[in-house]
């Protein structure tokens, strides 16, 4: 038995995650990301979106797009494992899949409609900006919640580094922090920088490497020190 059917992008995710090293595991972990899902035509009419507003949280399913390309494997190594172990790739939340769909719970802020644009207001989303959303669904709590679920590998949110800003970065926070184009931006820098972006056997460990993560059109820097983590500068992405 076989079965194909072509899909297509029903909206486009705006993100602050412009690269894909920073981006959270899974939803909810940082909730100061903000974001939008615009829904593209022709299914950009209001009437699709009627009585969303009524549900508190919406799931995205969504395509893997940036990694599409390098196909899927039987197996992977989840970085939660230290990417030692191997597991089936059904067992994983890979984003190397053989269909490349994600499925991520996400808070729904409100629905906004505006001369041809429907926009979803959301955050604590773990997608790369641009994401093509292929199906939006409300989240419903007496099904979707599964209080005695057994979580496998992931048990639990990750442990949190430390993020502090040297003295020359709390300024150039400061001052982005007037503008209204970076929305909670000190809570999305220490919420993204607090998971450890960096390898699973890396965790935890100080590091003479300088990281960069790409928020916004903002290039934020930073090390990782004995104590937790240093931001180091924030400038305009190069
Ligand atoms: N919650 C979803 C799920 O369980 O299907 C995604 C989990 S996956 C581990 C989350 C990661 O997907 C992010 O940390 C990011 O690195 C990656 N990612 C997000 N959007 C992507 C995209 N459009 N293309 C490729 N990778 C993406």
């Amino acid at each position: 038995m076989s079965f194909t059917n072509q899909i297509q992008a029903v909206a486009y995710c705006r993100t602050p995650y412009k690269q894909k090293f920073g981006i959270p595991r899974q939803p909810g972990l940082v909730s100061a990301a903000r974001g939008f899902v615009e829904l593209a035509p022709p299914f950009n009419q209001i009437d699709t979106v009627r009585g969303l507003e009524q549900y508190s949280h919406l799931w995205l399913l969504f395509c893997f797009h940036e990694n599409l390309a390098q196909g899927w494997k039987t197996t992977v190594r989840p970085p939660r494992l230290g990417g030692n172990e191997k597991l089936g790739v059904f067992a994983t939340r890979s984003t190397f899949r053989p269909n490349g769909i994600g499925q991520s719970v996400v808070k729904l802020h409100g629905v906004h409609s505006d001369n041809g644009k429907v926009r979803l207001e959301i955050s604590g989303m773990d997608l790369l900006d641009g994401t093509p959303i292929v199906d939006i669904k409300p989240y419903i709590p007496f099904s979707d919640s599964i209080e005695e679920a057994a979580g496998g590998i992931a048990q639990e949110a990750p442990v949190l580094a430390r993020v502090t800003f040297c003295q020359a970065a709390q300024q150039q926070l400061e001052l982005y922090q007037k503008s209204d184009n970076y929305p909670r931006l000190a809570e999305l820098i220490i919420g993204v920088l607090a998971q450890d972006p960096r390898p699973a056997y890396k965790k935890a460990k100080a590091d003479p490497k300088l990281y960069q993560v790409a928020l916004y059109d903002l290039d934020i820097l930073w090390k990782m020190l004995a104590d937790g983590i240093e931001v180091l500068e924030l400038r305009p992405s190069q």
